[in-house]
């Protein structure tokens, strides 16, 4: 950590910033400055930290607007400081790291994303240590002077995680977010020890540029025996989409009945780009390896990979909005672009 490291702290909510409403018991957001008067431990970093605040929600209302808010705020502020702590509530807070970590391409700076289990004026929360670590990375260079972390990246419970590699993962324990198909990029005991080659780099020298236009006309449809053709056409007989992801069993597969096959064949002929996404969190998406994945191959859906729902929710979005050619949005979801996928 430099100490002349400057840090923008992001807010926009999620339990972290909440207290509980004294009539109803519910846990409501708080504002920014009753939020930072139960942190004094931050005026001790021998750092400059900057705040700014949008308007505290609980994570389950963000929209892809704040995802353009974000990643224009950190566009504009780019130059100004050394690294940007976003505080986020959990229950999306994966989304909007992979989300970011599109839109924001050749970041050579950290952006890191945490949040708390439980609120940070309640004596046993996790808040304070999660903040407090989020920031010192934020702030941390190597020999050279250059930010050790240069992507999006999510701080919860100690230890550091690729944000689009990121899930919730539990609803009560303090170690809700989970990385589990890449090792964490960093673990913090007494030290804070980088897991160099986890991280990720640029290897060109462009200049940061953001990408601001998400196209969120797309829909996930999750596979369960039983499941009834002819309710789907119902479903998406009049549904304007552009993309669906279809979240299958273990590597790939689904059902191999014909009027099921006829039907994302059908969706598939519409122009709708559908990408196989498993259920399963750990592993990948290997299609023809068994039967019941060789026909979705054939029919032209694109294998997700490993890459958890949040990030292909996020990249498909980034790349329909993003490109025209539908041909070309199906050859970059198989790339790696950022780091989301293993190969
Ligand atoms: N509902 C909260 C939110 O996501 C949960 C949390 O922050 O842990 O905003």
């Amino acid at each position: 950590m430099r100490s002349n490291s400057k840090i923008l702290l992001i807010y926009t909510g999620g339990t972290i910033g909440m207290m509980q409403d004294v009539k109803s018991g519910d846990l409501k957001p708080l504002d920014f400055n009753q939020l930072f008067e139960q942190l004094p431990e931050l005026k001790r970093f021998n750092l400059d930290i900057d705040t700014y605040t949008f308007e505290p929600i609980d994570s389950s209302n963000v929209t892809p607007d704040l995802w353009v808010s974000l990643a224009t705020l950190i566009f504009e502020k780019y130059h100004h400081y050394d690294g940007f702590v976003i505080l986020h509530g959990t229950d999306t807070i994966a989304y909007t790291a992979s989300a970011l970590s599109f839109m924001l391409e050749n970041l050579k700076k950290p952006v890191i994303l945490t949040g708390s289990q439980l609120p940070i004026g309640v004596l046993r929360t996790d808040g304070k240590e999660n903040i407090i670590t989020a920031i010192q990375i934020g702030a941390d260079k190597d020999v050279n002077g250059e930010s050790i972390i240069q992507e999006v990246a999510i701080y919860f419970e100690y230890k550091l995680f690729r944000g689009n590699r990121s899930i919730k993962y539990s609803a009560n324990h303090f170690d809700a977010i989970q990385s589990p198909n890449y090792p964490p990029l960093a673990e913090a005991g007494i030290d804070i020890e980088y897991n160099k080659n986890a991280l990720w780099r640029n290897t060109n020298t462009n200049e940061l540029r953001i990408y601001t236009q998400l196209c969120n006309e797309i829909s996930i449809l999750h596979l369960f025996p039983g499941i009834d053709v002819k309710i789907l056409e119902r479903q998406y007989k009049d549904l304007d989409i552009k993309g669906l992801i279809l979240r299958t069993y273990g590597s790939g597969n689904a059902p191999t009945q014909k009027a099921f096959l006829d039907f994302i064949k059908y969706l598939i002929d519409k122009g709708i780009v559908v990408l196989d996404v498993t259920q399963c969190l750990q592993g990948s998406v290997e299609l023809g390896k068994y039967e019941t994945s060789k026909y979705l191959k054939d029919i032209g859906v694109i294998s997700g990979g490993d890459m958890t729902l949040e990030a292909s929710v996020a990249k498909l979005m980034y790349l329909l909005g993003k490109e025209k050619d539908w041909n070309k949005v199906k050859d970059m979801l198989v790339k790696n672009l950022r780091g989301e996928k293993s190969y």
